[in-house]
């Protein structure tokens, strides 16, 4: 596995790659790597030759006063994971690498970037296509895998390549979770002991929605009431940010919950922001 700073390297790399006739997959990440990560990686290595990984913080995702300064780190421990993964290629830019001349070019799907966490983070998915457009760029791969736990920012983001032709196919992960049904996620880390077992209760809320669901498609409003009364008896020390019901592909409010849906929420906890999401298929089924 070969760790790399430098764009013209990872060119250099991954073009030596596909002259070989290597299909290349490709990870972008934020790095403190934990099995939900890995998954993509396992997946990129089940569907191409060649894989490129790339960890870097982007500021510009960040808004002022969000969790940059004190986002985890630990790279050593993830170039370990990626090796053992089976990573080709790791990317570890810095950000005078990735914004030598500041960060004025910027990328932003409009519509579908306002609602959900776009409405408390504002900036913050303009932040994202940007980095990812670069990244892209940089490493040019035929597939590109991003998990579900970030639902929309991978809607985003697949309307984003379409829209920009870039050649690439977005690739959709399953949610990787704790055996108590947590999502993983880097911010967990930052949880306490009692806050942790609060946490819970996002997947729990999203369970039993799923399941009031697929019972009686009662009308979206009561879904959403049900939940918040959930989520604020068993995780009390978290603020809602929101409970939404949304179409999967526009990302729009809906009212009935006959069709397919996506459930989506977002708790502030004391140390960590937390989100959870579950599609409910037509015929009902979670997942
Ligand atoms: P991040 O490092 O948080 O930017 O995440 C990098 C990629 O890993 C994104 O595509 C995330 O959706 C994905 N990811 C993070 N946590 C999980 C998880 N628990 N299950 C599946 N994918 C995940």
């Amino acid at each position: 596995m070969k760790t790399v700073q430098i764009i013209a390297e990872v060119r250099k790399t991954v073009s030596d790659a596909r002259s070989g006739g290597a299909a290349v997959g490709f990870v972008p990440t934020m790095g403190a790597l934990h099995e939900g990560h890995l998954s993509l990686i396992d997946a990129a290595r089940s569907a191409c030759d060649f894989v490129a990984v790339s960890i870097f913080v982007n500021p510009t995702q960040f808004a002022p006063g969000e969790d940059l300064a004190t986002y985890p780190g630990g790279i050593e421990a993830d170039l370990s994971a990626c090796e053992a993964r089976g990573a080709d290629l790791v990317f570890v830019p810095d950000v005078e690498t990735m914004y030598p001349r500041g960060a004025v070019t910027s990328v932003s799907v409009s519509g579908l970037s306002e609602t959900l966490c776009g409405r408390s983070r504002p900036t913050h998915f303009a932040g994202v296509c940007t980095v990812v457009t670069k990244l892209l760029n940089i490493v040019r791969p035929d597939k590109a895998f991003f998990g579900r736990k970030d639902f929309q920012q991978l809607v985003i983001v697949t309307r984003m390549v379409e829209d920009l032709d870039i050649p690439v196919e977005i690739v959709s992960c399953p949610i990787v979770r704790h055996a108590d049904g947590l999502a993983m996620s880097t911010r967990n880390q930052r949880l306490s002991a009692a806050v942790r077992l609060q946490a819970v209760a996002l997947h729990a809320a999203l369970e039993s929605a799923v399941a009031r669901i697929r019972q009686s498609h009662p009308p979206a409003a009561e879904v959403i009431a049900s939940a918040r009364e959930y989520l604020s008896t068993n995780a009390p020390d978290g603020e809602i940010d929101y409970i939404q019901i949304v179409d999967p592909q526009t990302l729009r409010d809906v009212e009935t919950t006959d069709r397919i849906v996506l459930l989506a929420l977002a708790v502030k906890f004391p140390g960590a922001r937390l989100i959870d999401n579950m599609l409910v298929d037509s015929a009902g089924e979670g997942q």
